[in-house]
């Protein structure tokens, strides 16, 4: 795997502009151009510093409406945290443009997530993600990919990397988030084409779609920061706040809605629960029935469903243990 072996970021070129050992850019790459001809443009910020170093994608807004991951960059660009003097960074602050503007996970209905390896003459979807395999991932040893809970369901800051992946386990220990766990490859998902081509990705998730989450934020903007100081890619940060500890959860499932009704939530999201402990309730809609939620073993609340009105069989607490 690339990421056991010595680094070496060389020029590199996307869409025809190259960009060169020590130089920065921004590529702006058309993808479409809606009904009324103005174009789709995904920005794409090229840091290649002057020594030799991994060539790292930091990326957001795969889904469209998981903005924390599109804040967290605008606020490392803002800051010029990725003038680098070691190795070579890709920025992409926000894949999926069009479901930003529709503030939508999907492009034109479909999943960029769903739709790898892509293809050059698909859908809208398949050609961003035809487009993130050949100019993007051929180029990088590996890769940060930030993602929000959906559904209004808030992720607790997290990062999932690939089973048996050594490569991304480490990298999510570097990163330094509350909680991490080995999660499966999704098919068609760009995490699992990316290790096919060798390439570890880490997903970060923190916070729900549409909806921005400073912790999230400050974590995320954190996480990076480890995983370049790490590679000597910027300079060390001189003694930060203490750091919490990770939590590496072997285990984790979703508690789900026994019976439909409203929703009561009475734990804190990243909260550590004890077996037996109460979790929320269900009631229905005039007060006459409640149903108590418990946490089934000892462990963590990992995601909270903030949506009240609930079916049964919905998924309420992400519960990691
Ligand atoms: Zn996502």
């Amino acid at each position: 795997m690339k990421f056991e072996g010595s680094f070496k970021n060389k020029p590199l070129e996307i869409r025809g502009q190259r960009v060169e050992v020590g130089e920065h850019k921004l590529i702006k790459v058309e993808i479409d151009r809606l009904p009324t001809g103005t174009a789709i443009e995904i920005p794409i910020y090229v840091y290649n510093g002057i020594e030799d170093g991994p060539t790292i994608l930091i990326q957001a807004g795969l889904h469209g409406d998981e903005v924390n991951g599109v804040e967290t960059i605008r606020e490392l660009l803002r800051g010029n945290y990725f003038k680098i003097k070691r190795g070579c960074i890709i920025v992409v602050p926000l894949l999926n443009v069009f479901g930003f503007l529709h503030f939508s996970r999907e492009a034109f209905g479909k999943d960029v997530n769903r739709s790898f390896p892509g293809s050059k003459t698909g859908s809208l979807a398949s050609r961003i993600a035809y487009f993130e395999m050949k100019e993007i991932v051929e180029h990088i040893d590996f890769g940060i990919d930030m993602h929000t809970g959906g559904a209004q369901r808030h992720n607790f800051p997290q990062v999932r990397y690939t089973p048996g992946s050594s490569a991304g386990k480490h990298l999510a220990t570097i990163f330094n988030a509350p909680f991490q766990f080995s999660s499966n490859l999704i098919a068609k998902s760009f995490r699992k084409e990316a290790h096919k081509n060798g390439v570890p990705i880490i997903v970060y998730e923190a916070g729900e779609a549409l909806r921005i989450d400073k912790l999230s934020v400050q974590i995320g903007i954190n996480g990076v920061l480890n995983i370049l100081e790490y590679f000597g890619m910027i300079d060390p940060r001189g003694a930060l706040p203490k750091k919490h500890e990770t939590v590496e959860l072997i285990k984790n499932r979703w508690i789900r809605a026994k019976t439909a009704g409203m929703l009561g939530v009475v734990v804190e999201n990243g909260q550590k629960v004890e077996k037996g402990q109460l979790l929320g309730y269900i009631t229905d809609t005039y007060g006459a029935s409640t149903l108590k939620i418990v946490a089934p073993t000892n462990g963590y609340i990992i995601a909270v469903n903030n949506f009240p009105m609930v079916s049964t069989g919905e998924a309420i607490f992400h519960f990691g243990f």
